[in-house]
């Protein structure tokens, strides 16, 4: 990760005297003692985030909203963190409304412009496959009377765009597609989405608003917004080697919303509260290094992740690739393993000092089949024998050799402990 020291450089953070990395802070001694393979639920803060955010929750400790100079130095890194976000989604500066995280920008994108334009219609489209912080928004706008088209999806995750057109009618007001699913890593053609969005709110005559979640593309894809074509976009810093609690909303100008969180007129009025200005200027500052070092991490996900599919496809009978191959985040791999159960995989993981998941960080709590894998038609059987493996910049090719060594023997010992229960 070589443009990493330029950057580091350019921020004024290699040698000064309070430089958390020179006080010992790498990443690689945080997940020494873990092989952590699950970067999709959550990622470890870069000593150099770190380090720009530290001088925010003692020195400049200020309320931005503060009128005197204290204040005003808040205020000015929150620009400042503002420019370096626009700079990566190709935005405005105005177009980003700071947020507490993915769900609040989810929950605010899809409530906020549904409420915002339900005199035009009360009918919203989203996808079968997108997170809870999506699906329960739109529960509660069913809640609220609103309909709700949860559109299918195939056999690989794929929303088929056909479907969006026909799905639009003329009481649609709101459409939520998220860019890369966060279990199986699907990448959705939402550039192709949004623009029959835009053609059928144009016939129509009122806005479409066209939201997504890219909360899990972050680091992975481009996040450029006019490429993308949409109105809203969700991301959270904490995916991005950013800290936890704090994420974004992109607005465009002019998208009608109504806000959520109600109180001071922070954030031009469209997300009231103190804003976490040390998480804010962490964010900026991961977003801006994930998206400078996003070849190079792609590359090298993406060679690993191409290894441990192989090797578990040579060594083990029984399993099955869920999601493509082709448009699918690199980190990516989610295998179901015939007549395994995702939990005592995990354990013996975990005994092995492996961090892995099965299905997402919330369903691997209640250890309910993943929604996102019944979509894809998976029987439920084959859905709760998933494993997730996601995978970032310090994983090496000695940890996957190891890992894969591990599940293989994990299979092999609980499929003959299996093969015993049944013929006694
Ligand atoms: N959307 C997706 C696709 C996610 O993967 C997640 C987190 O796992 C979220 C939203 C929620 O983000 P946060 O944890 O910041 O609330």
């Amino acid at each position: 990760f070589k443009q990493k020291t330029a950057y580091e450089i350019s921020l004024g953070l290699v040698g000064s005297e309070m430089c958390i990395r020179d006080r010992g802070y790498t990443m690689s001694d945080i997940l020494q003692h873990t092989i952590y393979m699950d970067y999709a639920a959550t990622t470890p803060v870069d000593p150099v985030v770190l380090e720009a955010m530290s001088n925010f929750f003692v020195a400049d400790y200020g309320n931005p909203s503060s009128m005197y100079s204290l204040g005003q130095e808040g205020r000015k890194a929150l620009d400042e963190a503002r420019e370096r976000i626009a700079k990566v989604l190709n935005s405005r500066t105005g177009e980003i409304v700071f947020t507490s995280g993915g769900t609040e920008s989810d929950n605010s994108a899809l409530l906020g412009s549904a409420l915002a334009l339900r005199e035009h219609g009360q009918h919203i489209i989203t996808s079968s496959v997108e997170h809870h912080a999506v699906l329960h928004a739109a529960s509660l706008l069913e809640e609220l009377g609103f309909e709700v088209t949860y559109l299918p999806v195939d056999n690989n995750g794929f929303i088929n765009v056909n479907t969006v057109a026909e799905s639009i009618t003329n009481n649609t007001t709101v459409v939520s597609v998220m860019l890369a699913n966060n279990e199986v890593g699907t990448i959705q053609p939402v550039a192709e989405i949004a623009e029959i969005v835009k053609s059928k709110a144009q016939r129509i005559g009122h806005p479409i608003v066209m939201h997504t979640d890219a909360v899990q593309a972050a680091g992975f894809l481009d996040l450029n917004v006019q490429q993308l074509g949409v109105d809203m976009l969700s991301l959270s810093a904490h995916k991005f080697h950013g800290p936890k609690g704090v994420g974004l909303l992109f607005i465009k100008r002019g998208t009608p919303f109504r806000p959520i969180h109600v109180g001071g007129s922070q954030e031009r009025d469209r997300r009231a509260g103190t804003e976490n200005v040390a998480g804010i200027v962490g964010m900026s500052v991961a977003l801006e290094l994930s998206n400078i070092q996003r070849n190079e991490l792609t590359s090298h996900t993406l060679a690993l992740r191409n290894k441990i599919i192989t090797s578990l496809f040579e060594r083990l009978d029984g399993i099955k690739l869920n999601g493509p191959l082709d448009f699918r985040l690199p980190n990516n791999v989610n295998v179901s393993i015939e007549g395994i159960e995702a939990e005592p995989l995990l354990l013996g993981l975990d005994l092995a000092g492996i961090a892995a998941s099965s299905g997402s960080a919330c369903t691997a709590a209640s250890l309910e089949p993943s929604h996102v894998l019944l979509a894809m038609g998976l029987p439920e059987s084959v859905a709760s024998s998933s494993l997730r493996l996601s995978l970032g910049q310090e994983n090496t090719t000695e940890e996957i050799d190891y890992t894969v060594n591990v599940i293989v023997e994990l299979v092999n010992r609980l499929r003959l402990i299996n093969n015993a229960r049944k013929v006694r």
